[in-house]
Order: structure tokens, then C-alpha cells, then sequence
């Protein structure tokens, strides 16, 4: 059976090898005579699973030894109240909206700790990531707030800002949900780094922090204990039961990611090499054609998703059900801004994209 192409933002596509291997062995892992659901998250079986999935995660991204890796629950949404919970101090912290889920953060944070908004894109609709060079950041920050990469309107951060040199003390604290392991991470410009897995690495219901060591342990008193990252870090992430499943399925993805190849690249710099080849080839046909626009500041762009409009907004029907009849799955737009949406993860195939502009020029060319 051949599988159609689809291109959700979240749950997302998965590899379908890690599928095929998770049915092989969902009524017994490796001879135990258990599934890993099934297993005690404490129990040497499990422990190897999630030793395994953290040192994948390390060395795909190169993470240095002086981060923690954490394995917890409560999604993106939930790291917006933990983050200043753990990180703010109680004191001011800055941010950058560059995008819906930035704002969203912003707006939560404010219930923790004093809140400054350092630049903003969206009086202009969210098309572009503001420069550095134009942030207005607090002088006592404890950390500056950026979402790397912007699911609903394709927006991008391409070159981490260095805080350092803009004369701040603050640290970078970035949600990297949605590109998370489709490109390298340049840790020395980063206090903390976090993602829900459910675009990029697994099953939702899994998120994963890293956060450099010395800021652990500064929580304010009302943060939730399981949701403390130095009761969470001192237990090896089992202050309280992880989601193994969830975790387990990561650790595949995370096997898998590491075996890509792409023109002589291996790993993380393969997945990276296609992804930019990807987003390339949808770009360059979007930006030519007479029917399809994307607003984004192509310096800004996503590589991951890829928000286009039709420009007569009557067919977006006609083209949603053609699309699922060429085997192309759930491009409909975020509801808060409407038209169409391609989320290329990993997962996606550059044939994936081939099919998908095939379909893009067969449908332009069938209304003109
Ligand atoms: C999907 C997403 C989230 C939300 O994650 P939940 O798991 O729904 O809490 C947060 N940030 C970004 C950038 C996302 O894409």
C-alpha cells in the first residue's frame, strides 16, 4: 500500500518506517514479552529506550554536555507558564512576537512575571521576523522569549541573535517546536531550547527541554513540582511517570534521522541539506506563479511550513478536494488565517513536494 502525502502542521507525518517497526513490536519489544506501553517506566527495559532516545537527541544536535535533556509533559502550550515559572526569577523578561505562537507565549508569561515586549511584526500581519538590531530589550531581562520557527505564519529565525554582543545579560530561551531536528542548533547563543514532539519528532504528548545547567534550580515557589526543571533533571526525568510511549516512538524517529542520507551528507546535515531543498522548490514555484502568493519576507521564510493563498479564495474548496483525490492530505490553512498550508517535516519526501507542485500547476492551469 502506498501511503498518500500529508502535510498537517501538527500531529504531523511520521516516517513510515518508525510506524512499520512500532506495529512490529507493539505485543512484544525486543523479547520481553511486553509492549513498551506496558512496561514500568523504572524497569531496565524502559531505561534503555530512554537512555538510548536522549543520547540520539544529544548527538544529532550536537547538544553539549553542560545542557539537560529533560522528557516531560504538558505540549508547548504548557512551557509557556513553566518557562517563567523556572527561568523568569520573578523579574522582567523580554520578548519577540514574531508570529501567533509567540504571542501566545507572551500573553502567558504575563501571568508569572513582568513582561516586555521587545519588537513585534504583527501590525504587519506577522510576514517577517523584526532584526535584531531593532529590539528594545529590558536592561534586567532574565531571558528573551523567541519562537524559532512560526507554525501558522511561516515565519523563521535563520541566525539566532547573540545577546551577548547586543549588550544584554539576558538569556535566549527559544520554542523550537516545529523545526526542532530539521537543522543544526548553535548552542552557544541559547539558555534554553524547547519542543513538543508532535511535529517534527513523534507522538504528541511528549515535549523535550534543553537547558544549560546553571540556569536550574531558580524556580519561583509556585511552579508545579513535576513540572520543576530540578526535580524533573535530578530524577532523570522520572520525577514523575514520562510519557514512554511517546517516548519510545521519539527514539525511533530519532534512529531513523540518524541513518538519512542526502548527496554524501549523513544524520542531521542530510535531513537539513533536503529540507532547504524542499522549501526551495515549493518557494520558487509558488513565487512564479499567477494564482498562488506567500506573504512572508523571503528572508524570513520557513523551510517547514509554507503558508500560500490562492488568489481568487472561492476555490480553496475546489482545491482541497482535488488535492485529497492526487493523495495530498490536510493543507487547509491554520483557522486564524485561512487560506492553504504546507508543513514539510522530516518526515516529507522530496517527492512528497514534486507531487504536491504537480498538483499546484495542474489545478493553476485548469482555472486559467
Ligand atoms: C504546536 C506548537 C506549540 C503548541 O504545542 P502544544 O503541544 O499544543 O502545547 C507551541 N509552539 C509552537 C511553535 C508550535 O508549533
Amino acid at each position: 500500500m502506498t501511503r498518500p502525502f500529508n502535510f498537517s502542521a501538527g500531529p504531523a507525518i511520521m516516517p513510515e518506517e518508525v510506524l512499520r517497526t512500532a506495529a512490529a513490536e507493539m505485543l512484544d519489544w525486543h523479547g520481553s514479552g511486553m509492549g513498551v506501553m506496558e512496561m514500568s517506566h523504572r524497569g531496565s527495559e524502559f531505561i534503555s529506550i530512554y537512555e538510548n532516545a536522549e543520547k540520539d537527541f544529544r548527538d544529532l544536535l550536537s547538544v553539549p554536555k553542560e545542557f539537560k535533556v529533560l522528557f516531560l509533559q504538558g505540549g508547548g502550550i504548557g512551557e509557556n507558564a513553566i518557562v517563567p515559572l523556572n527561568l523568569s526569577r520573578g523579574g522582567e523578561v523580554d520578548f519577540v512576537l514574531s508570529g501567533s505562537w509567540s504571542k501566545k507565549s507572551y500573553k502567558e508569561a504575563a501571568k508569572y512575571t513582568k513582561t516586555n515586549l521587545a519588537a513585534s511584526s504583527e501590525q504587519e500581519g506577522f510576514t517577517y521576523l523584526p532584526a535584531a538590531s531593532t529590539w528594545q530589550l529590558s536592561n534586567s531581562a532574565s531571558y528573551l522569549h523567541l519562537c524559532t520557527n512560526e507554525t501558522i505564519h511561516g515565519v523563521e529565525c535563520h541566525r539566532l541573535p547573540d545577546l551577548k554582543s547586543m549588550g544584554s545579560k539576558s538569556e535566549l530561551v527559544i520554542d523550537f517546536s516545529s523545526h526542532v531536528l530539521s537543522r543544526k542548533v548553535d548552542w552557544t547563543k541559547v539558555g534554553c531550547a524547547f519542543a513538543g514532539a508532535q511535529k517534527n519528532i513523534g507522538p504528541a504528548g511528549l515535549t523535550i527541554v534543553v537547558v544549560r545547567e546553571d540556569l536550574i534550580g531558580q524556580a519561583l515557589d509556585i511552579c508545579p513540582s513535576a513540572f520543576n526543571y530540578k526535580l524533573i533533571s535530578d530524577a532523570d526525568s522520572m520525577y514523575n511517570t514520562p510519557p514512554t510511549y511517546a517516548i519510545y516512538i521519539a527514539g525511533l524517529t530519532l534512529q531513523w534521522l540518524k541513518k538519512q542520507e542526502e548527496q554524501g551528507l549523513k544524520g542531521l546535515d542530510a535531513i537539513e541539506l533536503r529540507n532547504k531543498t524542499k522549501a526551495d522548490l515549493l518557494y520558487k514555484y509558488l513565487d512564479q506563479s499567477e494564482l498562488y502568493t506567500n506573504k512572508v519576507n523571503p528572508g524570513d521564510r520557513s523551510r517547514m511550513n509554507i503558508p500560500f493563498y490562492l488568489k481568487d479564495e472561492a476555490l480553496n474548496a475546489a482545491f482541497l478536494s482535488g488535492a485529497k483525490d492526487h493523495g495530498l492530505l490536510q493543507l487547509k490553512g491554520h483557522k486564524s488565517v485561512g487560506g492553504m498550508r504546507a508543513s514539510i517535516y522530516n518526515a516529507m519526501s522530496i517527492k512528497g513536494v514534486h507531487n504536491l507542485i504537480e498538483y499546484l500547476k495542474e489545478f493553476e492551469k485548469s482555472r486559467s
